[in-house]
């Protein structure tokens, strides 16, 4: 019956979901299994000790780390995925990111496609995300052929200020790119519960509700929740996708169909290729290169928490500010990364690093506080890598490389800050639970050996299967990753066989 499908796609992510999206407008009959349900419109959609202390719409998977201490992943296993919760953030990566980059402590590769080949598709990816930006002065902008499809979020008073002071510390403030529907008939009110939230206004531009649901609207597209695919399993030549094993609402069964993609996120993707072996292929599905969950990377993130006691932050949406001064050269010609605000922290989510404080405390440090992301690229290592247990459980194996020029950011963005009149400054590193920004283990490049898929994410080693997700990065860059999916996604569907 599933051979009424033109394409079977696992996971409805920002990958899963725009490849869906991409598909059903060329009128290709697409079917999207999904292993998580829809999250309902409720109270605890804006509630931070809920989501933030409780944890309420994360996985309770456990995973282990490279000595085997388990711990409790950042993933949401819901429709639309982590972009359900996440920041909306989405900046294109750099030009130079597409390229071979020396660093301090290596080499960032070069993708099998360039920063022109994927720019359309980033400017389509942008109007279906509702990208508000602007083109002033960024020292290290990519360059674009057409303006931001929607203006950039206006900076509140106390970011103005901020702005203001930054710009004084010889730092060149920019607008967040930030895909929100605010505007002329937009659903935005500006609320405080956008960054790590899930949006009851429907709001925030995410996979569920910018690309799923559309793609559903068309007819051609039908969605199956609660539907984990467990293995997948190869014809007898081993050179195609015969069917996938699929645990439904009403217990396990085959899902066959003309070509599949996975986007399951970076790691669920190897895991399950990895967990796919069989006689035909005793390595993992797509696996020859011996590549699949190698090359792991979540970015080197920390942040930095800083404090003007003698004035408030009044703001309500705080993610309007970003800096990439030091993107591409940090003053020695090596790169650093990139600084963001991120949504305002608010007192009750200071629990979850200061558990013993009293909330009118932190409360009170929170009205005084501006936080920001500090991220700087993870170089991939073979050794840092996604492997699975025999008991079936992931293993995230990962020595961080690049920290040094992680450390180096930090000292220069703390500096600029306590310049800019800030006067005390709290940090915190990411471990590896948080792998928010996840990607590599299905690398991309041209070369079967060395890779797992080609420049348009299709495996190397099989004829009708796709990985259409974060994996797919060669290298991390130092921009926050769902544009870059999704533009992928659509450049996948546009100029590969996938879409014809
Ligand atoms: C808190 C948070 C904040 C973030 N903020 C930002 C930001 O501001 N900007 C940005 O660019 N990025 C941000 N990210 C990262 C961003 O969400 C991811 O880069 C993006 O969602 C990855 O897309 P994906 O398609 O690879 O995977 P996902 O979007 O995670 O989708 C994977 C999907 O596959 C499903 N799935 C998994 N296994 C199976 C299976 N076996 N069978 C069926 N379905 C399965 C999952 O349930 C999920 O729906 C953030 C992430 C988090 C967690």
């Amino acid at each position: 019956m599933d051979d009424q499908f033109d394409v079977v796609i696992v996971g409805s992510g920002m990958g899963g979901a725009t490849t869906a999206y991409a598909l059903a407008l060329k009128g290709k009959k697409v079917l999207v299994l999904e292993r998580g349900s829809r999250v309902p419109k409720e109270i605890q959609n804006w509630s931070p000790k809920d989501i933030f202390i409780k944890k309420r719409y994360r996985s309770d998977e456990v995973w282990v780390d490279k000595n085997n201490k388990e711990f409790a992943p950042g993933v949401h296993y819901i429709v639309g995925g982590n972009t359900k919760l996440y920041g909306a953030s989405l900046p294109r990566f750099k030009e130079c990111d597409f390229g071979e980059i020396k660093h301090h402590e290596g080499v960032s590769p070069a993708w099998p496609f360039s920063y022109s080949d994927i720019e359309p598709f980033y400017y389509e990816a942008e109007k279906l995300y509702k990208v508000h930006g602007t083109v002033e002065p960024d020292p290290s902008g990519p360059w674009r052929a057409n303006p931001f499809p929607y203006p950039a979020m206006e900076h509140e008073p106390y970011i103005q200020d901020l702005a203001e002071r930054l710009r004084k510390v010889g730092v060149t403030p920019i607008a967040n790119s930030m895909g929100i529907d605010i505007g002329p008939g937009g659903n935005c009110i500006r609320c405080n519960t956008c960054d790590g939230f899930i949006c009851k206004l429907d709001a925030k531009s995410d996979a569920e509700i910018n690309a799923l649901n559309p793609a559903i609207a068309t007819g051609n597209v039908e969605l199956r929740t609660e539907s984990q695919v467990m293995k997948v399993v190869l014809t007898s030549d081993g050179k195609s996708v015969d069917h996938l094993l699929v645990n439904g609402p009403s217990g396990e069964y085959k899902v066959t169909g003309k070509k599949f993609v996975i986007s399951t996120g970076a790691v669920n993707t190897s895991a399950l290729l990895l967990k796919s072996k069989s006689d035909i292929a005793p390595n993992g599905v797509a696996n020859s290169s011996d590549q699949v969950g190698r090359n792991f990377m979540m970015h080197n993130n920390s942040h930095i928490v800083v404090f003007d006691w003698k004035r408030k932050n009044d703001v309500t949406f705080q993610k309007t500010l970003s800096f990439s001064d030091w993107y591409s050269d940090g003053g020695d010609g090596y790169p650093l990364g990139t600084v963001q605000l991120i949504g305002k922290v608010q007192g009750i989510m200071m629990r979850t690093v200061a558990k013993r404080v009293p909330l009118p405390i932190l409360n009170y440090i929170a009205n005084r506080s501006v936080e920001f992301l500090v991220m700087a690229e993870d170089l991939p290592h073979k050794d840092n890598r996604v492997t699975v247990n025999s008991n079936g459980q992931i293993r995230t194996s990962r020595t961080a490389v690049g920290v040094s020029t992680h450390q180096t950011l930090m000292r220069r963005t703390k500096k600029v800050l306590l310049k800019a009149g800030y006067t005390a400054i709290f940090v915190q590193g990411y471990d590896i639970s948080i792998n928010a920004h996840q990607c590599g283990t299905t690398v991309a490049g041209h070369d079967p050996k060395t890779s797992v898929v080609d420049q348009y994410c299709k495996t190397h080693d099989l004829k009708n299967l796709y990985l259409i997700d974060g994996g797919f990065f060669p290298s991390s860059g130092a921009m926050n990753p769902a544009l870059t999916i999704a533009a992928q996604a659509l450049r996948v569907v546009a100029q590969s066989d996938l879409g014809k």
